[in-house]
């Protein structure tokens, strides 16, 4: 039965309001996290203990094993995804059924950059509210929130989603070269993708965060085909493509500073083969960056307008762009889930900060690729060090993290 709100008990509400900023904490969740602080750190310890670089297939293997038994015991059916490219490792994807209307997806990744042999020099360590130990907080803190949030999900009997899934893929940090297009799809039959890299520790960050862009990468190649010939009989048949690759370069490298969220750099050229003939191929690489989605369409363009204008005549010169991960940009319901974020935070007395872009490519922008699920980034938790020495997470932000995704869920789940 609906209950009528009294004008007594609208005064009482307002007073309420006015008396306190934010929502009261939601206890039970909030002593939940509290009690899944402890185990969280275990499951942490297990699987730094397990090292698993990019190129390392046998430590995948244990992760994909680790995690899908996890995934298992928390009521999900499980299956095993081989990557398309790279290292040849298994992409983790979870479902849950719930009874609900809503698609949620949580993405982490299982690889770290380190190489094999690593815990020798970096070992697992605690020091006060720090633990140390290779990929701690990239991403295997971002994997351990997520099973230990659903693991507080679960003991609360919370179903409150059609489908939930947690997807965990083998080599984020080589570019997800064999899972990116996979995790764009399965994205694009959600509602919803919470990504759980790290969050920046405190210092140097203030605050935890949440983020809403990074940028994405490519590679351009300019191709340019000249004509054969012998240098000392014949010089003049000849159409260097040496030379005119030389010409393209110069008046192309700073095509990117005129379009706004791009940035190319010729990084790499070679052109002939022999001394003794004008060459008659050259080919120059481009490393790209973006951090606008329409980036690598408007470079194109304005190549493609610019090598029109040649030195040598004859020549023909080509560019291609590859596209690596796209940039992530969140849309404003990627905006309005941070902000929600933001009073969940305020609801346990902790500010949550709004990072608007990083250097550092993410999955995110995977998922976040067509739009059409709302994706935001960091869900994971706070440290340090990442790709560095000394990488550690700060265990004062397991508690906030592991609340902060459980309300998040439990309001998306109630969204239409
Ligand atoms: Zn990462």
């Amino acid at each position: 039965m609906k209950s009528r709100l009294t004008p007594l008990h609208a005064v009482l509400l307002l007073g309420l309001a006015s008396a306190t900023a934010h929502a009261a904490a939601d206890e039970k969740l909030k002593a939940a996290a509290e009690q899944e602080k402890a185990p969280l750190i275990e499951t942490l310890h297990d699987m730094v203990m397990i090292e698993s670089g990019s190129s390392d297939v046998e430590g995948l293997a244990k992760m994909a094993d680790f995690t899908e038994a996890r995934l298992k015991a928390l009521g999900a059916t499980t299956r095993r995804q081989k990557t398309t490219a790279g290292a040849g490792a298994d992409i983790v994807v979870g479902t849950f059924t719930g009874t609900g209307t809503r698609k949620l997806m949580l993405i982490a990744h299982m690889d770290t950059v380190y190489q094999r042999g690593i815990l020798a020099t970096e070992p697992y360590h605690v020091d006060g509210t720090k633990i140390f130990g290779p990929g701690i907080a990239d991403d295997k803190g971002g994997i351990a929130v997520v099973l230990h949030a659903l693991k507080i999900l679960k003991d609360t009997g919370w179903r409150d989603y059609a489908t939930l899934t947690v997807s965990l893929n083998p080599d984020e940090e080589v570019g997800s070269i064999g899972s990116g297009e996979f995790i764009s799809e399965l994205a694009d039959q959600h509602d919803v993708v919470l990504s759980c890299e790290p969050t920046a520790s405190s210092p140097p960050a203030q605050n935890d965060s949440l983020l809403l862009g990074a940028s994405g990468t490519a590679t351009g190649i300019m191709k340019v085909k000249g004509r054969a010939s012998h240098v000392g009989a014949a010089p003049e048949r000849g159409r260097n493509a040496l030379i005119e690759l030389s010409h393209q370069l110069l008046q192309t490298q700073d095509i990117a500073k005129s379009i706004p969220g791009t940035q190319l750099s010729w990084t790499t050229a070679k052109a002939g083969t022999v001394r003794n003939q004008i060459p008659e191929d050259a080919e120059a690489g481009a490393d790209i960056r973006l951090t606008v989605s329409d980036g690598v369409a408007k470079l194109k363009a304005a190549l493609d307008e610019k090598v029109k204008n040649k030195l040598v005549p004859d020549t023909e010169t080509t560019v291609t762009i590859v596209p690596g991960r796209p940039p992530f940009v969140a849309s404003d319901r990627g905006r309005a889930l941070a902000q929600e974020g933001q009073a969940i935070y305020a609801e346990i007395d902790r500010k949550l900060d709004i990072a608007e872009m990083t250097g550092g490519a993410t999955d995110a922008g995977y998922a976040n690729r067509s739009g059409k699920a709302v994706v935001v980034e960091s869900f994971g938790l706070a440290g340090f060090g990442y790709h560095a020495r000394d990488e550690f997470i700060d265990t004062n932000s397991i508690v906030p993290r592991l609340y902060l995704m459980t309300r998040t869920l439990i309001e998306q789940g109630k969204k239409k």
